[in-house]
């Protein structure tokens, strides 16, 4: 799910181009419309759907790049609602083992760079991993996606740090609700930012991967992948992390 109160963080960084070939082998020919349609979703309520798609592939296909390739994948509708969401910019939902729609209540400019690209690591993830996973990482990474939104968000858990607004890691990891500040978002933004620039997004996504069948073992992954004693020192090195800056560059690589 992606919140409106989260939707107005502005462009900063620019999405990475990927290859052509991965672009061709993503596309197939539909016999009812005259141009190639993605093969990963079908794209409602636009006038214009096949530029829509193009755009959710280009996006699943830097996920792939980043994260790594799910070993099945269903098409499944991404539709665009004219009907205002509320709060709720947009949600995605799962029928195990598929996922049943992404519904977006914007634009497909708005969208764009934000909750198109949150919604879909969603999807991505729900396939990659062959599961739901805990709720903290799953918005945190969904967030990573939203390169149009990242500046924004780093100045808002510079924000929240100095107001000594968040939450402790431990009531937030692997809740199954959303908390009244949303700090499921921006701290999930952030950790998981700090940890992909401790790693790499490859090992990150392995992380996932160990996590994924019991978000309790959180404590011995972070050991077995980052060399980090639990919950409680991973808070106290992502907060140097933070109110150093959050200069990825001074994060700590793992050997
Ligand atoms: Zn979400």
């Amino acid at each position: 799910m992606k919140t409106d109160s989260l939707a107005t963080f502005a462009l900063l960084i620019a999405s990475v181009v990927a290859t052509g070939a991965v672009v061709e082998s993503a596309r197939a020919e539909d016999a009812n419309n005259p141009g190639l349609r993605s093969k990963y979703v079908r794209v409602e309520g636009l006038a214009n759907p096949i530029e829509a798609e193009e755009e959710c592939d280009a996006i699943l296909r830097r996920l792939f790049q980043r994260y790594g390739v799910p070993q099945r994948w269903r098409q499944f509708p991404v539709r665009f609602s004219n009907r205002p969401g509320g709060a709720i910019a947009g949600y995605t939902s799962y029928v195990y083992p598929n996922v049943t729609e992404t519904v977006i209540f914007q634009s497909f400019a708005e969208a764009r760079g934000g909750t198109l690209d949150h919604e879909l690591t969603h999807a991505f993830f729900f396939y990659f991993l062959d599961s739901h996973f805990d709720l903290f990482f799953n918005e945190g990474v969904a967030q990573n996606s939203e390169y149009a939104k990242r500046g924004e968000l780093r100045v808002e858990v510079a924000r929240r740090c100095a107001a000594n607004e968040f939450a402790r890691l431990r009531t937030l990891c692997g809740r199954g609700e959303y908390d009244a500040r949303l700090n499921l978002y921006v701290q999930g933004f952030s950790v998981v930012d700090y940890l992909i620039g401790r790693a790499g997004s490859l090992w990150f996504a392995a992380f996932l991967q160990a996590l994924a069948p019991d978000a309790s073992n959180v404590d011995a992954a972070l050991d077995d992948f980052y060399g980090i004693a639990g919950l409680e020192a991973l808070e106290a090195e992502w907060l140097v992390y933070v109110c150093g800056g959050q200069d990825r560059e001074s994060t700590r690589a793992v050997k």
